[in-house]
């Protein structure tokens, strides 16, 4: 079979459209495949009502073209998902990427082919070849819905907050179940209870937001940042989770320092709003005492918002704040004032079953117009589970990972050359703001590519003695902090049977740093060949 292409890249999202702006200006002949009917990925998909960045859009944003960040002027602090599919398309359109993006095709294997030293690639329509695999497939690309038995006996509609119907959904005058109380459901909840007639909503672990006084963006501060972006991005980027070059890191122990001042502290940095709440002392997630001083700060808040004490307590998270990946919010806790919301405990006497009218939890039958799941994802290794991946001698990426995912880098993979992914597993991605990580990764990946090219290369692969060392890596940086003591996604605990290990790496700049001296070191602990 002819090779098609030198590259195919997976997906069409912020890492997808990037990969082919960077490897079209070395050259390439690239084809993008995406399964969505647009552009945009996460903001293609979430088109749920609430749905917004939780990284301020100044920092969630591209900053690969100086044009293009001076250009674009965004309305909000958070932007909204309308609003951050327009600038993805818009950049789509800018860069004139849409000729090389494929729209509505699946890819559903890539095997390859040692003797032709070629990936091949099946998608839904028809099978190509190329020299470079890159998967730009997503870390919460692949929605979860529950198993819930009887889900067919259901009369009425149901949503996935991840797979939103583009044409919105009216829930005036309707009775609404909503499954969820992460990030997603967080956002949700607030904007159906206002439309919905009634919305119930069904807990299995109440969950930590802290405020995000959202607002509209003032254009002098806008302009301001404008004026600096350069370093502002570049600050940023020093910065553990990627951004907030504005807000200055408090360098101190939470466990040096007096219950008064702690308490004034968190609420400084409530009022900063947002992520930033995480910021707030260096050891809140290192240090199990004083991460328990800043979740009861939290829970104080709740029950200064919910009128009805037994609510607040049902609302009132226990595990680590943190562990699971904060909220953002506006208006979450208040909407449980409102009498049409109502509060349904899930966590010890899960959802029984879907029934012709509803859910039943236990003997009680809860009857409902639509179901929402804000249920979440397969993040980090999902969407990859989900094609056939096979590398040298056939072997499987999914029995290759089946005890946990393994790379180098969250790049590379030893056994699957010529192989890259964006923003994998091992490496800081969804634990950092995506966009300069994503940047990152395109960018090292496209750098790689051309000094392979350069150099004469026809085949880089990670080693596995470096993919080992890796894996235990990231495994040990996880084990100095609190994140494995809940069962959140970053584990994989949310999905039935998947194996738990901590998938992100902890800490950008250190992240970045390390891609940097591998190149510096000749791509130690890659082979070229
Ligand atoms: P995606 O945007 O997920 O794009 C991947 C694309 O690959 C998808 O369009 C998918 O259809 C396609 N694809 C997957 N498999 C296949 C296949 N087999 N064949 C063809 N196409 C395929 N991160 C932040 O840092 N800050 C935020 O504020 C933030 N907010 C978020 C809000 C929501 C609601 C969600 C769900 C996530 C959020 N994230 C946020 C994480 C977000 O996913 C990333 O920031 C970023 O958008 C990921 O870009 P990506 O290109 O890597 O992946
Ligand atoms: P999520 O964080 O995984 O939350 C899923 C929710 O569904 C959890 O409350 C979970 O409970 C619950 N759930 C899952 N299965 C259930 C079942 N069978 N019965 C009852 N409850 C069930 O998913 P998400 O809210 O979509 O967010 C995923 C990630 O996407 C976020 O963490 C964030 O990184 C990103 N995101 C960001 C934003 C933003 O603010 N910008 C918005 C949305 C998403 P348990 O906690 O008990 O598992």
């Amino acid at each position: 079979m002819p090779r098609d292409f030198d590259a195919v890249v997976v997906g069409a999202g912020f890492a997808g459209l990037y990969m082919l702006y960077r490897l079209r200006a070395l050259g390439l002949r690239v084809r993008v495949f995406e399964a969505g009917g647009g552009v945009g990925g996460t903001w293609y998909w979430n088109r749920y009502p609430g749905a917004r960045c939780d990284v301020e859009s100044l920092d969630y944003s591209y900053a690969f073209s100086e044009e293009l960040q001076q250009e674009w002027e965004w309305t909000e602090r958070y932007a909204s998902q309308p609003e951050i599919l327009r600038y993805l398309e818009h950049v789509a359109e800018r860069f004139d990427l849409l000729r090389d993006v494929q729209l509505e095709t699946r890819v559903l294997a890539a095997h390859f082919d040692d003797a032709r030293n070629a990936w091949q690639i099946e998608t839904d329509r028809g099978l190509v070849a190329a020299t470079y695999c890159i998967m730009a497939t997503g870390p919460l690309s692949c929605a979860l819905t529950p198993a819930i038995p009887g889900h067919e006996e259901f009369r009425g509609a149901t949503h996935h907050t991840g797979r939103w119907p583009h044409a919105g959904v009216d829930f005036r005058g309707l009775r609404v179940g909503l499954v969820g109380t992460g990030s997603s459901g967080v956002q949700a909840i607030p904007l159906i209870a206002r439309e919905a007639a009634d919305l119930t909503v069904f807990q299995r672990t109440a969950t930590y937001a802290v405020p995000g006084h959202n607002a509209p963006l003032s254009p002098e501060y806008q302009r301001d940042v404008k004026q600096r972006y350069r370093a502002f991005r570049t600050i940023g980027r020093q910065k553990h989770l990627g951004f907030g070059a504005d807000y200055p890191t408090a360098g101190d122990l939470g466990s040096a320092t007096g219950s008064a001042e702690r308490a004034a502290r968190y609420q400084e940095y409530w009022e900063r709003g947002g992520l930033h709440f995480m910021g707030a002392f260096v050891d809140l997630m290192l240090d199990a005492q004083v991460n328990e001083t800043a979740a009861e700060f939290v829970r104080g808040k709740i029950g200064g918002v919910v009128a009805d004490a037994a609510v607040a307590e049902r609302l009132s998270p226990r595990q680590v704040i943190g562990c699971k990946r904060l909220c953002v919010d506006t208006g979450y806790y208040e909407t449980f004032n409102r009498e049409n919301v109502h509060l349904v405990d899930v966590g010890r006497t899960p959802i029984t079953s879907f029934t012709e009218r509803g859910l039943r939890v236990g003997d009680t039958e809860y009857v409902f117009d639509a179901v929402v799941f804000a249920t979440g994802f397969d993040a980090m290794t999902g969407a990859l589970d989900r094609i056939d991946i096979r590398g040298r001698a056939g072997q499987a990426l999914k029995e290759k990972w089946s005890a946990g995912p393994r790379t180098y880098l969250g790049l590379g993979i030893a056994g699957f050359p010529n192989f890259f992914v964006v923003v994998g597993p091992g490496s800081p991605s969804v634990i950092s703001n995506m966009v300069p990580a994503i940047e990152q990764h395109v960018d090292w990946i496209a750098d790689c590519i051309a000094h392979l090219r350069s150099r004469g290369f026809r085949r880089i692969e990670a080693t596995p003695e470096a993919e080992d060392a890796w894996v235990a890596h990231v495994n040990e940086m996880a084990s100095f902090t609190l994140f494995p003591t809940c069962n959140s996604w970053y584990l994989g605990a949310n999905v039935p049977g998947k194996p738990r290990v901590f998938m992100p790496y902890l800490s950008f700049p250190l992240y970045a740093a390390k891609c940097a001296e591998v190149v510096a070191n000749g791509y130690e602990g890659f082979a070229l060949g």
